[in-house]
């Protein structure tokens, strides 16, 4: 399938636009796409993570709009765009693991719902996206709607709750109980969603629902709705 794929845009834009909630498993399949398409990556929930984690470590009030606005317009952010290395930096200092503790899981939405830290993020996005010539796979909440509404392919990555909740239960290793686990990634989306609409697919979207796929499975899901995305369809009279 990724070879039809490869061939149909070969030296042409793909951006790849998946949106989903938690655990839904987006970062670890967009992740493999991106490997098996040979395009760059970009996880835009990191993003959200390490302004979080850069405003609780500056002492940051996150209820203060204007030093969240402030705090992501000074940002100094690096992250991988190769698939495969992973690494987030702040200010140089590496917080890759750090980001992904259940502090910053439990700040990210006050982050994230202050939109004028989301248009400063939104408009580092699509710069990143054009640096990588537009040849990209973003995944992240608002990607098919704001970030890039005009990518070649725009999914909506979901999952039952049920799936969800273990899926996230094994990436945490067991630190939470599944009630506190629960709780937090329900309260995170319903925050979220009061910014960014990512439960439903607007026009135009695909869904694909892993709810009862594997790993492998979804990927192939997905590479299948990309194929369909961008496939010339013929147009019935
Ligand atoms: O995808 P991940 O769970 O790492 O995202 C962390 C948080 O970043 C989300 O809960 C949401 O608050 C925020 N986010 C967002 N828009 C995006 C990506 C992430 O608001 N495009």
């Amino acid at each position: 399938m990724e070879n039809n794929i490869i061939t149909l845009r070969q030296g042409k834009p793909l951006v790849i636009a998946i949106d989903g909630p938690s655990g839904s498993g987006k970062s670890s399949v967009s992740r493999k796409v991106a490997e098996r398409l040979g395009l760059s990556y970009l996880d835009t929930g990191a993003m959200y993570r390490a302004l979080t984690w850069h405003c609780l470590d500056a002492g940051t009030d996150l209820s203060d709009a204007v030093a969240v606005e402030a705090a992501a317009r000074n940002l100094e952010l690096e992250q991988n765009s190769r698939p495969g290395t992973e690494f987030v930096r702040v200010f140089g200092h590496d917080v890759t693991e750090e980001i992904r503790r259940p502090e910053i899981s439990s700040a990210v939405s006050a982050v994230a719902t202050t939109l004028g830290a989301r248009a400063e993020l939104v408009r580092r996005q699509r710069a990143l996206i054009a640096a990588a010539h537009r040849r990209i796979v973003v995944e992240g909440r608002d990607i098919t709607t704001v970030v890039a509404p005009d990518a070649e392919a725009r999914l909506l990555l979901t999952a039952s709750e049920e799936a969800r909740m273990a899926r996230r239960g094994l990436q945490l290793g067991g630190t939470q109980s599944a009630e506190q686990l629960a709780a937090q990634v329900l309260a995170r989306d319903a925050k979220d969603s009061t910014v960014v609409e990512f439960q439903r697919a607007a026009d135009g979207v695909a869904t694909v629902d892993s709810s009862h796929l594997d790993f492998n499975q979804t990927v192939d899901a997905v590479l299948a709705a990309v194929l369909d995305a961008i496939s010339p369809h013929p147009i019935h009279a």
